[in-house]
């Protein structure tokens, strides 16, 4: 052992469980050369300043409070502001893409959950109620109300491939000694669709999948590895079913030239998967997407389609999330970007700020324009220097600070400020719309870098 470092020391429940004994945890690293600690150590730095419970607060992002209990998040404005923006945009993404979307209820019948097999697997992580002394299931998942949809009609072949998309608020419990900001909750969102299709369409359908996880990761720029989960020892279904699905997974991947690997027996239960794990700026990896076949929920629940001979079939069903949680996703957001998030999803986009009470009526105009134009602004008219603004607000990480003093205000212009510290010549309201918006539509990753005029 050449580099050795002790980290840190904190208390741990014995298997994260509160009811347990508090231990005390030593954490240290240790690595074959100094270099290699000294990277680590830099990463273990960079995180922390990244951390998003840190930043959540910063920002005003979101918060979790004791009173309304652990493991469940309370968005403030700004960070429902980034969220929605981010949802507004996976639905029409999905429209697209040909899904439909739909909304389950938060709360369906005990025995419901017996059918589907979650009663025996997972009750220990589901919260149940009373209605009228019938027992209900809190929904830990989105599956059962989208085989609902699909079985209350009579399906053909030619119907098929029905996708169902939805934004499904789910409750897990978790012990509240693996609570973890944003990145372990009670409560979260999916991102969360099922596709019922038959046989000959799991090919395309999930390549359809794998390609939409590529496009996305693409536009927040993460990098992103694959792998393959094949049959566990435990499993329900045929040889042969689980062959001919792990084959069109395996196709899928090849054909769209993607290098993967392979856990060998350790898919789902109820049928094998591609996991898609992305990787942020600190090169930390995150498991985000997943792709499932799943045999067992369409015999369940008897599903069928009538096919081209005129009997009936079994569809598959793949339950799949491109994002995965978006209380996790969030968390990954923020530490990748350092809350310095891209322009098209900012939650404030642009401040004006005054040099002086003297320019008011000019800068409120500019203000006008720009949320005329759909720009999220803010105004900053306080009575304090322009110095103590443009902290403040860096620190906030808006993109752009328009300053409006007298030249400004004379020709109607506003002179911009990046979130980096970049002043830029002055400009006039339309061309800074212009700019901005560009980077919007474009939904760039960085500010434009270009030359400034001198940095006085
Ligand atoms: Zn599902």
């Amino acid at each position: 052992m050449k580099a050795f470092k002790l980290l840190n020391v904190a208390g741990a429940y014995w298997r994260g469980d509160e009811k347990n004994k508090m231990l005390q945890r030593i954490y240290g690293t240790s690595f074959p050369t100094r270099e290699a600690l000294d990277e680590y150590l830099r990463l273990l730095e960079e995180a922390k300043k990244r951390d998003h419970r840190v930043l959540g607060r910063k920002l005003d992002l979101f918060a979790f409070d004791e009173d309304a209990g652990a493991g469940f998040v309370i968005y403030h404005p700004r960070g429902m502001r980034l969220r929605t923006l981010i949802e507004d945009w996976e639905k029409k993404e999905h429209f697209r893409r040909g899904y439909q979307i739909v909304q389950g209820p938060t709360l369906l019948k005990k025995e419901l959950w017996m059918r589907s097999g979650h009663y025996d697997h997972y009750k220990d992580n589901m919260y149940f109620t009373k209605i009228d002394d019938v027992e209900y299931g809190v929904k830990p998942m989105n599956c059962l109300a989208h085989m609902l949809i699909y079985r209350s009609h009579l399906r053909s072949f030619r119907d098929l491939p029905q996708r169902y998309f939805e934004l499904g608020v789910v409750h897990r419990h978790e012990k509240s000694g693996v609570l973890n900001g944003l990145f372990r909750v009670r409560c979260f969102t999916q991102d969360d669709a099922h596709i019922l299709c038959t046989e000959e369409q799991l090919n395309d359908e999930v390549k359809g999948v794998i390609r939409f996880v590529q496009d996305t990761m693409d536009m927040f720029g993460f990098d992103y590895s694959l792998e393959l989960s094949t049959k566990p020892e435990k499993a329900i279904g045929s040889d042969e079913l689980w062959e001919k699905a792990t084959n069109a997974l395996i196709r899928s991947l090849e054909d769209l030239g993607l290098p993967y690997e392979i856990n060998e027996g350790d898919g789902a239960f109820y049928g094998p998967k591609i996991d898609v794990k992305l990787r942020d700026c600190l090169g930390r990896e995150w498991q985000c997407a997943t792709v499932q076949c799943d045999f067992t929920m369409p015999e369940r629940f008897d599903l069928e389609y009538i096919g081209s001979d005129s009997k009936p079939h079994r569809p598959v069903m793949i339950h799949r999330v491109i994002l995965g949680s978006m209380e996790r996703f969030l968390g990954v957001l923020i530490e990748h970007f350092a809350g310095a998030f891209p322009t098209w999803i900012a939650p404030v986009q642009a401040v004006v700020m005054t040099i002086s009470e003297r320019f008011e009526a000019a800068a409120a105009k500019v203000v006008e324009r720009l949320r005329e134009a759909d720009i999220r602004v803010e105004p900053d008219f306080r009575n304090e220097t322009i110095g103590k603004k443009i902290r403040e607000w860096q620190g906030q990480k808006v993109p752009y600070m328009l300053i409006v003093g007298e030249k400004e205000a004379d020709a109607g212009a506003v002179a911009p400020r990046t979130r980096s510290g970049e002043s830029l010549d002055m400009m006039s309201v339309d061309a800074f719309l212009e700019r901005i918006q560009a980077e919007i539509d474009e939904k760039r990753l960085d500010q434009p870098k270009e030359v400034t005029h001198s940095e006085a």
